[in-house]
């Protein structure tokens, strides 16, 4: 399959020669721009296996490359090297050496779903993006994100007591991403807050910031929900060919 975006073409493949003359003709300069083949050995042939492993990425094996993701989405039409298609066609054909050069951007996309609905293969693109960033997570490529981080503390508060408290999910979310606590927007958010809340809310919430609040009868329902995570970690680190991490014992858990 052709790559076809100019803007792919590594500088470095690129050779003009500065005098050249081709049967009497003067082609030097612009005119004797050649692009070098680039020759590909790394293959991961397991990659799109991978990616299809982990939860949004099952569908990539269906597409057909005609591009409708790329053309219209949110952030390439800001940063033209943000491109799905090209990514998925990486994966497609096991170039993980490839796909490891945009490895720093793949996460940027915004989960607006533009590339779903203009997908007529139902790939699922945006899927496929999470997948591409959790994979390379998952294998050290990438630190774990912010949007992971904030994930974590949220998922695991609710999984703790049925329910969360706004309060405390973005101060573990700001301890988790080395944030300080007293960041600008927020004191001025709180500020807002404490003179435009109706009195019976913010009651409510400053009583949930100090008692955790819980679902009655959680305990079966968190047993259940972590048994399933526990299991679904495990599968992914499976299917990726990685160790399974070490049990949190239920005792250790928030
Ligand atoms: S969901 Fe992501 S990949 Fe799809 S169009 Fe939006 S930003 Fe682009
Ligand atoms: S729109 Fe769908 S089929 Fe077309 S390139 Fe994107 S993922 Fe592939």
């Amino acid at each position: 399959m052709p790559i076809h975006e100019v803007h792919l073409i590594r500088p470095e493949n690129l050779k003009t020669h500065e005098k050249m003359v081709v049967d009497g003709v003067d082609v030097s300069g612009h005119w004797s721009t050649f692009i070098e083949p680039r020759v590909v050995t790394d293959y991961n042939e397991n990659l799109q296996d991978e990616i299809a492993a982990l939860p949004g990425g099952e569908h990539v094996h269906r597409c057909w490359q005609c591009g409708s993701c790329t053309n219209s989405c949110t952030v390439n039409a800001v940063n033209p090297d943000f491109n799905p298609r090209y990514w998925i066609y990486l994966i497609r054909l096991g170039m993980e050496a490839e796909l490891l050069r945009d490895k720093d951007i793949i996460w940027q996309c915004v989960s607006c779903n533009k590339c779903t609905y203009a997908c007529p293969r139902d790939v699922v693109p945006e899927g496929v993006m999470k997948a591409t960033a959790h994979w390379l997570e998952l294998k050290g490529h990438t630190p774990k994100s912010n949007s992971t981080m904030f994930d974590e503390e949220f998922s695991e508060q609710v999984f703790a007591t049925g329910k969360i408290e706004e309060g405390r999910v973005i101060r573990g979310y700001f301890r988790r991403s080395g944030q300080p606590l007293l960041q600008d927007w927020l004191v001025e958010m709180a500020k807002r807050l404490a003179r435009h809340l109706p009195f019976k809310m913010g009651a409510a919430l400053g009583f949930a910031a100090l008692v955790r609040p819980r679902t009655r009868g959680w305990a079966k329902a968190r047993a259940a929900i972590e048994e399933y995570v526990d299991e679904r970690k495990a599968m992914d680190r499976r299917a990726l060919g990685l160790d399974e991490p070490p049990a949190v014992p239920p005792a250790q858990r928030t």
